[in-house]
């Protein structure tokens, strides 16, 4: 097959790039530039942008190492899949594709020195037919008047991803979480939609549009005999407003719902100067009888300390310790200790991010009760959910 669209392979032995070679002309990959050092890479891709789909890079080089050109690259907006390789110890690696992700690079992976063209295969076939970002102007502008008309027209649905018990694969709840399938120039993103919701300030807006979508749907599978509970993500912004625990429990009893029915996911993102009005709010839900969560803990602000201060019930571990886990024994025992420390303290364990049989082990003998990910299933939109709920409730009776 050929491909094409150009490859910058970066590395400042002559022997590895010539094997590189080799092994993208044999999988099809016709044009293909290399760079010595990292400034000769950055020389070449600033030259060839337009072209370049996919950066092959060592990491450790004489005066420019893979690190410092990972970060010039996400500086230039670098749109291409990136692919790391090098002799270094795996931890160190990993540390490496760690960064890549939070520059916001695509990594597809990385290799070990002396990679094989079956392991350089394996990870081209994840390149995107298309560029995964828009091209600027690309899609119509998220202004505050098409956000605010999406909404009215209802257009945000929440979308069900199922939480299974770890032990019985048996439905115990599903997250909902907010998509916008059918904007007229194609689905967009929550990536892209939820920050401009936020710089909107439509962010109440956006929270009650689901839950009032959520309570219906609830009501639906509870007349036909599926008893479970849904979780609904806060944003912060929603969460200093003072209101919102009325109003959304007022939306719950007005269905025929109790807030016991529901688990209320909390990520804290940012450093909060107001946090004395969140804790206010989240407290309230809680007496109310919203079961609270803390969201991706381990990540961000979502830590220890939330723990002390708020009354959670749940722990949902963050996907990135559950799948780093199955390859790195220190995300393991992070992993494990988390666990524990929820079942300490009472609360439920949900680990996010489930995608194989492995993880789902490791996660089930880490103390995990519940689990959720790709490996039972997708977030899916409402009619599908209930096909996968009634079928899953009925044949694990
Ligand atoms: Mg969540």
């Amino acid at each position: 097959m050929e491909n094409s669209g150009t490859v910058l392979v970066v590395d400042d032995s002559d022997f590895q790039c010539e094997l590189i070679g080799a092994q993208l002309a044999d999988l099809g990959w016709r044009n293909v530039l290399f760079a010595d050092s990292g400034r000769a890479a950055l020389e070449l891709f600033d030259r060839h942008r337009k072209s370049i789909r996919l950066v092959i890079s060592d990491l450790s080089m004489p005066d420019m190492d893979g690190l410092i050109l990972m970060r010039h690259l996400a500086q230039r907006n670098l749109d291409a899949a990136i692919v790391l390789i090098s002799g270094v110890t795996e931890e160190i690696l990993n540390s490496a594709a760690g960064l890549a992700s939070a520059h916001g690079l695509d990594l597809l992976g990385v290799l070990a020195k002396p990679s094989t063209t079956h392991q350089l295969r394996e990870l081209l076939d994840k390149i995107p037919a298309t560029p995964s970002r828009r091209p600027p102007g690309g899609g119509a502008a998220l202004t505050p008047q098409r956000l605010r008309a999406a909404l009215a027209d209802g257009h945000f649905l929440p979308w069900y991803q199922p939480k299974v018990d770890s032990r019985t694969g048996k439905p115990v709840g599903v997250e909902a979480l907010a998509r916008w399938p059918l904007a007229i120039d194609g689905p967009i993103g929550p990536a892209e939609f939820v920050p401009a919701i936020e710089e909107a300030g439509l962010s109440d807006e956006l929270f009650f549009s689901i839950v009032r979508t959520v309570v219906s749907d609830m009501t639906r599978w509870r007349a036909q005999g599926i008893d479970i509970k849904a979780a609904i993500n806060l944003s912060m912004d929603s969460a200093l407003n003072l209101s919102m625990p009325e109003q959304l429990s007022q939306i719950v009893l007005l269905g025929g719902l109790q807030p016991g029915d529901f688990v209320i996911e909390v990520t804290e993102s940012r450093l909060m100067v107001e946090r004395s009005v969140a804790m206010e709010s989240l407290t309230r839900l809680s007496l109310m009888g919203f079961t609270l969560s803390i969201d991706d803990f381990g990540t961000g602000y979502s830590s220890l300390v939330q723990l002390i201060d708020l009354p959670f019930r749940e722990l949902k571990i963050d996907s990135s310790f559950v799948q780093r886990a199955s390859l790195e024994l220190k995300a393991k025992t992070i992993l494990r200790i988390a666990a524990s420390l929820g079942v300490n303290l009472s609360m439920g364990v949900v680990a996010e991010g489930v995608e194989t049989a492995e993880q789902l082990d490791i996660v089930r003998d880490s103390g995990c009760n519940t689990v959720q990910g790709y490996y039972f299933a997708r977030p899916m939109p409402f009619s599908v959910c209930t096909e996968w709920l009634s079928q899953r409730s009925l044949t694990h009776q």
